[in-house]
């Protein structure tokens, strides 16, 4: 990576406890990525982006607010870019991924909170991450009571603005995210001094859409017998696409599905043939998690979909487009958001046919329901799940874990049995 420590010093970060991330990273990324055989071509494009991962689009950002413009930090598919990117602003994920900021979320946080909340309050307050101290403004929701709470400690240290989400999906729930999504926009307007009108509003809805049909059209190749891409890669794809600027993630993931098309017509597949086919659902994977893809495909495996926020969720419907009025646009991406299918409702059986569907589509041999540990909302859910799945005669395995290595040995021997059993 090139130098930056002048950036991160300007940023006030801690340059030293930085270091140590530094080191290990890229050890981690050559074990789990590099160490893969016959990748596309066109994933020299992510491992670029994680190499300088901390660098190049700090950097650019950095310059976007030298040139006025406003960067928004947040931790849940639910805020919508398209509304953010209209008052000519730069949205960005912040979700924390790794143990190394976990410690320091545990100094003001319970033991018992999810490892992603840890992680991402512990990036923060430890300056350890440059896009943490980088956002202008973090933009929270209320989906569990984990996060409600930490925006209430990080509000303390950086300007913070909470959406109301509900938590069922009545009609009149629909129209209370309508008002969220323009109380949203008179905030963004605020904090940056832009309007935002239809006209910009429709841009920028086809920008984040553009975004979702690549990452479809990349997911699609997943359902060929032949799988020509990794989960893993694809794993690293999705988390990248929470912050990489849209419209150059969505030309380059293009690009490397114009080469995963040669790849089909060539019958080029990554996996051995008769390699077990997983689908892993349940709570997101943050960058640099990338524990079980890296099991499951190093234990006979292959992850061919997630269900999860970095997986599906994040991609699969669009916003209607073509609306011109600022209202009409307002109703399509409330429409959009609230048909995703999180925990956090009550019912959520959308979310069991969402998984019954996904299984036929990509031709899944056996779910992995994965659990973040103290995540209450995805663990109780878990039961219904798996209930659903082994009645409808689909292999299922539960399993809970966090950000360490601790149980790496266990989830190694539970999934390699577990695939051993599909055969
Ligand atoms: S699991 Fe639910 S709360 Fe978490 S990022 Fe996804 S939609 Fe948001
Ligand atoms: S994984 Fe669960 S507890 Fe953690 S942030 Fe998401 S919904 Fe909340």
């Amino acid at each position: 990576m090139a130098d930056y420590r002048e950036m991160w010093k300007d940023l006030g970060m801690d340059l030293e406890t930085h270091d140590l991330l530094c080191e290990v990273l890229p050890v981690a990324f050559t074990d789990v990525y590099l160490s893969q055989k016959n990748r596309p071509e066109g994933m020299g494009y992510y491992d670029f982006v994680v190499s300088e991962i901390h660098g190049v689009r700090p950097a650019e950002l950095i310059e976007a607010q030298k040139n006025g413009k406003k960067v928004f930090g947040s931790f849940c598919i639910f805020v919508p870019d398209e509304v953010i990117f209209a008052a000519d602003a730069i949205a960005t994920g912040l979700c924390g991924g790794s143990q190394f900021w976990v410690p320091g979320g545990e100094k003001v946080l319970p033991t018992n909170t999810c490892p992603l909340i840890k992680a991402s309050v512990g990036a923060r307050l430890d300056r350890t991450c440059p896009f943490f101290r980088i956002a202008d403004m973090y933009i929270g929701e209320t989906t569990c009571d984990g996060k409600k709470k930490a925006w209430e400690i990080l509000k303390e240290d950086v300007p913070m603005y909470v959406m109301d989400l509900p938590q069922m999906k009545r009609r009149k729930d629909y129209k209370a995210w309508a008002e969220e999504i323009t109380a949203l926009k008179d905030k963004v307007e605020e904090f940056t001094g832009n309007k935002v009108d239809a006209e910009k509003l429709a841009a920028s809805i086809k920008l984040i859409n553009d975004k979702r049909r690549a990452l479809q059209r990349l997911s699609n190749f997943r359902k060929n017998k032949n799988i020509p891409i990794s989960g893993k890669d694809v794993l690293l794809i999705s988390q990248i696409a929470f912050y990489d600027d849209p419209t150059r993630f969505t030309q380059m993931t293009n690009a490397l599905c114009d080469e995963l098309d040669k790849r089909v017509e060539e019958g080029i597949s990554v996996f051995p043939k008769g390699t077990k086919r997983i689908l892993l659902a349940g709570t997101p994977l943050a960058i640099p998690n990338w524990k079980l893809h890296n099991i499951v495909e190093t234990t006979g495996g292959a992850v061919v979909c997630e269900e999860m926020c970095t997986g599906t969720r994040y991609f699969e419907n669009l916003v209607e487009e073509g609306r011109d009025t600022f209202e009409g646009q307002v109703e399509a991406l409330a429409e959009r958001y609230m048909n995703i299918n999180c925990a956090c409702f009550t019912p959520n059986e959308a979310r069991i046919d969402d998984i019954k569907r996904l299984v036929k589509e990509y031709d899944i041999d056996g779910v992995i329901d994965v659990n973040l540990k103290f995540c209450n909302l995805y663990d109780t859910e878990g039961f219904l799940v798996e209930r659903a799945l082994k009645e409808a005669g689909i292999p299922v395995l539960g399993i809970e874990t966090d950000y360490t290595d601790a149980d790496a040995q266990q989830l190694r021997t539970r999934i390699g049995a577990f695939i051993e059993m599909l055969g």
